[in-house]
């Protein structure tokens, strides 16, 4: 059974090693942008009030994040473990999270700080834009996304180092150098592959 979270700026390539890593690890992976995303695609009410935030660059509010999170986190498929990409991404939602693991008699076991400088992290999003059409990776909104990343949620990494949690992994390389990268310091932590 293994928690983990996964932070780092947007751009730094969370969703891409969140993804590996949920199938080397045998667990799912979790990102509160994607769950905004798909409800959107969806139609649903939480997807309309997500996208006003999101093409803002906005964080969504916490209550709802929270709600949604704690919602997901209760189903079945991560009572044997999960990563979390992109959340929590406020003390808020640190608080939050701590409570609903405290309720549940679990505890994370590692965070992963994925690092990656500005201009790469502005280039790969800039990129992205112009592959995926997202519309919150026009120029000024990731520039406020990264400023609201810096603001909020870089201070949560102090948080969990003060735990004793924190493992940090240059996020820069080939996708695959950086999935080894994380795969080695999880396994000398002693977090594991699944079989
Ligand atoms: P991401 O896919 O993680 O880059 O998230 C895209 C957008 O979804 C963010 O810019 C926020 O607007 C919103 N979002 C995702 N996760 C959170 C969160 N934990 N708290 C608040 N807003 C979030």
């Amino acid at each position: 059974m293994t928690r983990l979270l996964l932070i780092g700026p947007p751009g730094a390539g969370k969703g891409t090693q969140a993804a590996r890593l949920s199938e080397r690890l045998g667990i799912p992976a979790i990102s509160t942008g994607d769950i905004f995303r798909e409800n959107l695609r969806a139609g649903t009410e939480l997807g309309l009030l997500a996208k006003s935030f999101m093409d803002r660059g906005e964080y969504v509010p916490d209550t709802v994040t929270n709600d949604l999170i704690a919602d997901r986190l209760t189903a079945a498929d991560a009572d044997s473990g999960f990563l979390l990409d992109g959340y929590p991404r406020t003390t808020e939602q640190v608080r939050t999270l701590d409570e609903f693991l405290a309720d549940h008699g679990h505890s994370l076991d590692a965070v992963v700080q994925l690092t990656a400088d500005e201009d790469e992290t502005v280039s790969r999003l800039l990129k992205r834009a112009r592959d995926q059409g997202r519309s919150d990776d026009t120029e000024a909104v990731i520039r406020h996304r990264l400023e609201l990343y810096a603001q909020q949620t870089e201070p949560l990494i102090d948080v969990y180092a003060d735990r004793g949690l924190v493992v940090r992994v240059d996020g820069l390389g080939s996708m695959d150098d950086v999935t080894e990268r994380i795969v080695a310091v999880l396994s000398e932590r002693g977090i594991r592959q699944a079989a």
